[in-house]
């Protein structure tokens, strides 16, 4: 191979870590430029309600347009964002765009993810309070969700920070419950408003019954500490009636919704009808 061309020899004899750094470097690079060329955008997905068969909020979901490699996933530059600090210019823009986006739903709320990174950020606390200002949202429609690794450093400057959002108004959600070092010790000191069960136990609900015996009792914990539960990751109607069965209040999958851009929900809002497959199931219950 390397006697393919003479340009190829350098290129074979260059360590493989080289490539992944210049890769890097490239992808920061334009990633420092995202925000300046208005390539970031936010998708929604909504929060169903069971009892209510009715969408009472949508998660902001963000997206990067890349100009070649087209729509980027969060999974492949928030963990960039985060080792260099841009997730702080970036955290702050997604949240103004959500709060802003909000108004033009009434009624619902907007659930927008923290970085551990902005969490720990000392001015979190009035970086949301200046958004909302700003936008004039009411706080109790901003929901922030945070995911266990917050808690386990400092737990008590975390919960610092998490009293001093709550008393401004806004709703805090636990995500991904269950991948982490879940402790119920952390459910017990502060209390959250909702805990959202992670996908996996979700998509192995009917054939792991140790999924099942989670789910089951996540909800009857969230439920004796006055907490709601969302399921993520329903992908099907199994699953969802599993979960009415159980008595799960929330769910958030494709099969109710996939993450749409701010036109699209729009348009998903006003079609929405509610779920008479679920509805017929609930009679069927009972
Ligand atoms: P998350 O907060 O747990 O969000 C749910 C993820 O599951 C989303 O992936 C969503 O598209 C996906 N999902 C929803 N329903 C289903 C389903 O039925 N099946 C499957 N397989 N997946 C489903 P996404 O959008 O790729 O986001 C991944 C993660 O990136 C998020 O997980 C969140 O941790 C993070 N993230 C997304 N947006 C932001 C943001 O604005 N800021 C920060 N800091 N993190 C974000
Ligand atoms: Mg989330
Ligand atoms: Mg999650
Ligand atoms: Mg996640």
């Amino acid at each position: 191979r390397a006697k393919q061309g003479g340009r190829g020899n350098v290129r074979f004899f260059e360590p493989q870590m080289d490539l992944e750094l210049q890769a890097r470097k490239a992808l920061e690079y334009d990633l420092r430029q995202a925000l300046l060329k208005d390539e970031l955008e936010l998708h929604y997905q909504p929060l169903i309600d069971l009892e209510a068969q009715k969408v009472s909020a949508v998660e902001a979901l963000l997206r990067w347009r890349h100009p070649s490699r087209g729509l980027v996933s969060p999974g492949e530059f928030i963990p960039l964002a985060e080792e260099t600090g841009m997730i702080i210019s970036i955290g702050e823009w997604v949240l103004r765009t959500a709060c802003q986006q909000a108004l033009s739903w009434p009624g619902l709320r907007v659930a927008v993810n923290l970085s551990p990174v902005q969490f720990r950020h000392r001015e979190l606390v009035d970086t949301v309070k200046q958004v909302l200002e700003d936008t004039g949202l009411e706080p109790g429609r901003l929901e922030l969700e945070i995911t266990e690794s917050v808690l386990i450093n400092d737990t008590e400057a975390a919960l610092d920070i998490l009293s001093a959002l709550k008393g401004i108004g806004v709703h805090i959600a636990m995500d991904d419950f269950g991948t982490g070092y879940s402790s119920l010790g952390y459910l017990n000191s502060f209390p959250f408003d909702k805990i959202k069960i992670d996908k996996s136990f979700v998509t192995t609900l009917e054939d792991k019954v140790k999924s099942l015996a989670i789910v089951r009792s996540v909800i009857g914990l969230s439920e004796s500490l006055s907490m709601t539960t969302t399921a993520e990751g329903v992908e099907t109607m199994e699953q969802a009636m599993l979960l009415l069965g159980e008595g799960c209040k929330q769910v958030q999958g494709y099969f109710f919704g996939r993450p749409v851009p701010a036109l699209e929900m729009t348009a998903f809002l006003g079609n929405w009808q509610g779920f008479t497959v679920l509805k017929s199931l609930k009679t069927d219950a009972a």
